[in-house]
């Protein structure tokens, strides 16, 4: 049983396992903590973390980042195509109504949805914990910005299944740090709560959020956001400057090329991090663009003045969250903060100045949304025991629901999630109706959701309404949901009607002594649920139907690229076989194989050499397999009669 969190971050994702002595953070195959939360296509297989992030500079057109940001969205939404596709490098275009790319994948070209990109990555991750593990994984707990809207949630889900993993919940992430945070502390008060402000700022995204902690659970006063903030826009911002400097310097067009935008992004945010511990600091970039090695000194100074603009709007979410959460500001305990942007001077100097306060640094700032993560899947999970902990959480967007007004009423529609709304939450809606009818829930808020975000999120069409016996209007209740991870469903829909019942009159207890009196009954009239209705749902994600298909198409090229692993395993054993043999067989074993047969199999090592670099370059992995055997069937039994010629001295030593 497996007790697993994701961190899935813009730039690189943490994975971290629940294990009965606390949380550890699962390393990747090069053994780093966080991996790179990107996609590459190649020819014969797909790269996905890591092997993708080495293929960035070379194969830029067919590598996707940003799939955070991508999914659960349309493509022609301005801030997709505007504002998201100046950080990837590939074609975006739509996928059945969702954002997606075009790359060249087998040497095709191929469209895969940002739900798809999704899943695979989640699949790299899967597979990098049951490594792990030792074993398969599948239940998982997976953060989201507390902004995603319910579409990109389901969506998140979606890709979950689609990659073979239950996920129990999506958290959000900063709700994810104040678990981390809460659980830890034996010290929370009974009664007056602790306010926390919990403040992340990574690479493409700045949320604040005010929770209350008391012993044992934790509650979300208020969330704010800035969008277009974080690590990335600082690079964004270095990459414009030195643009302008090199095409003075060097008279260089880098905005016509993007290749040399490539470079000169990924040479930026290496300056960024080294100007967080330097006053000082060289780029350089090697054969920029047209055999122009490029380079300048930039001074931290002068960093701070570029991203000025960016450091102002640090501030604005700040304040909403505080007068959102209704505290005074020396009613805030303490000030974590999380998120890799976290370690520039200057980010933390402003949001000192913004608070006016001392700030925490307690959280891991790279791993505490992973480690609340993994928390949340072993409180979860019935298999693992955890400290009671109760985690009260808020969606970002209100949600109002609207129909079609009957019998003369003005009755059109009525906010049912508000701002800041907890989840779950569970809202019971009564309709008089004589006839099925339909439920569209939409944001009541469409100025705060990503710019261009169909504001629509659901039709709910009740079905099965007919009038009461007498030709009246049926009484229905309707039980909407907003479940644990954000996502609204219609749970229950009924038709009720009043019925009169006997019940026995509530008596006051026997004072001591005095004997009990009978019991009296009364008549009431009473709601009585009468018939289920049906409720069927239409929101934009996926249809359901078509995600085994997509779950079959997954499994379909991972096990394609283990193949591709395998084949090239098998081709450098036999590469490695060949070079190891021979020199062997020419000098090692020379006394223990007969003249004519050492120079046939010399023969046969040349000719299988020649074979590799030939035809033999590319081919399946049984072809390696099946010419490794031929000479292994041949080389080893000269291998051992080397060997036992060797060990005998050593046996009969050994008995002496
Ligand atoms: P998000 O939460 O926005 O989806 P993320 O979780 O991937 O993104 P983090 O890992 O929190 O982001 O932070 C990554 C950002 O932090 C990158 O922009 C990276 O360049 C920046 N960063 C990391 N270390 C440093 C440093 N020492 N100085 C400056 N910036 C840094
Ligand atoms: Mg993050």
């Amino acid at each position: 049983m497996s007790v697993v969190g994701f961190d899935i971050g813009n730039l690189q994702s943490v994975i971290a396992v629940a294990r009965n002595r606390g949380i550890d953070i699962v390393t990747n195959e090069v053994s780093n903590r966080a991996t790179p939360t990107m996609i590459s296509f190649g020819k014969n297989q797909r790269y996905i973390g890591e092997s993708a992030k080495t293929q960035e500079l070379s194969n830029f057109k067919n590598t996707v980042a940003a799939i955070k940001r991508l999914i659960g969205r349309s493509y022609d939404e301005p801030e997709v195509q505007e504002f998201e596709a100046q950080f990837i490098g590939c074609k975006l275009c739509d996928v059945s109504g969702e954002a997606g790319v075009e790359v060249n994948y087998l040497g095709k070209p191929t469209k895969f949805s940002a739900t798809q990109l999704y899943a695979m990555y989640l699949g790299k991750l899967r597979d990098t914990t049951a490594k792990e593990l030792g074993g398969a994984m599948s239940d998982v707990v997976i953060s989201v910005p507390g902004w995603y809207t319910d579409r990109q949630r389901r969506a998140v889900l979606q890709a979950s299944e689609i990659a073979g993993l239950n996920c129990l919940r999506v958290l959000n992430d900063n709700t994810a740090a104040a678990l981390g945070y809460g659980i830890t502390k034996s010290d929370l008060p009974e009664d007056k709560a602790r306010n926390v402000v919990f403040v992340d700022l990574g690479h493409s995204s700045f949320t604040v959020s005010v929770v209350a902690f008391k012993k044992g659970e934790l509650k979300v006063k208020s969330v704010a956001y800035d969008r277009g903030v974080g690590g990335r826009n600082f690079d964004q911002a270095l990459l414009d400057h030195f643009v302008a400097v090199f095409d003075e310097k060097y008279k260089l067009d880098i905005k016509s090329s993007s290749k040399a935008q490539v470079r000169l992004r990924a040479a930026c945010e290496k300056l960024k991090k080294v100007l967080s511990a330097n006053s000082q600091a060289p780029i350089t970039v090697e054969n920029l663009m047209n055999d122009v090695d490029a380079s300048a000194m930039y001074s931290r100074d002068e960093f701070v003045e570029l991203i000025e603009p960016l450091l102002k709007k640090l501030e604005q979410p700040i304040q909403k969250a505080i007068s959102d959460a209704n505290i005074s500001s020396d009613e805030i305990y303490s000030i974590e903060l999380v998120g890799g942007c976290i370690r520039i001077p200057a980010v933390k100097q402003r949001l000192g100045e913004f608070f006016g306060r001392d700030l925490s640094y307690t959280l891991n700032q790279e791993e505490a949304v992973a480690r609340g993560c993994a928390l949340q899947c072993a409180i979860a999970s019935p298999a693992f025991r955890v400290r009671e902990f109760s985690i009260n959480d808020i969606i970002a967007h209100p949600i109002r629901f609207k129909w079609e007004a009957v019998g003369g009423s003005d009755d059109t529609g009525l906010d049912v999630f508000v701002h800041n709304n907890p989840i779950p939450s569970t809202k019971m809606l009564t309709f008089y109706r004589k006839e099925p009818f339909v439920i569209e829930a939409e944001y009541s808020d469409p100025a705060n959701l990503p710019r261009g975000t169909n504001s629509w999120i659901s039709r709910f069409d009740i079905k099965d309404v007919v009038p009461t016996e007498t030709g009246d209007y049926s009484t229905i209740k309707v039980k909407a949901r907003l479940d644990l991870s954000g996502v609204l469903t219609i749970t229950s829909a009924y038709t009720v009607a009043e019925v009169e019942v006997e019940e026995p009159v509530p008596q006051p207890e026997p004072k001591e002594g005095e004997e009990p009196k009978a019991p009296e009954m009364r008549k009431v009239k009473k709601l009585v649920k009468q018939a289920e209705l049906t409720v069927l749902q239409a929101s934009q994600c996926l249809d359901g139907g078509k995600l085994s298909g997509l779950a079959k198409g997954e499994r379909e090229m991972h096990d394609a690229d283990e193949l591709v692993g395998a084949t090239e395993i098998a081709k450098n054993s036999l590469e490695e076989y060949i070079y190891d043999i021979r020199s062997k067989v020419e000098y090692d074993y020379k006394d223990f194989v007969e003249p004519n047969e050492q120079k046939e199999f010399l023969e046969t090592l040349m000719s299988t050499e020649d074979w590799l670099y030939d035809e033999g370059d590319d081919t399946t992995k049984d072809a390696y397999l099946e010419r490794l055997a031929g000479l292994k069937a041949i080389g080893e039994p000269i291998a051992e009669r080397y060997r036992e010629d060797k060990e005998r001295p050593i046996a009969a030593r050994e008995l002496r």
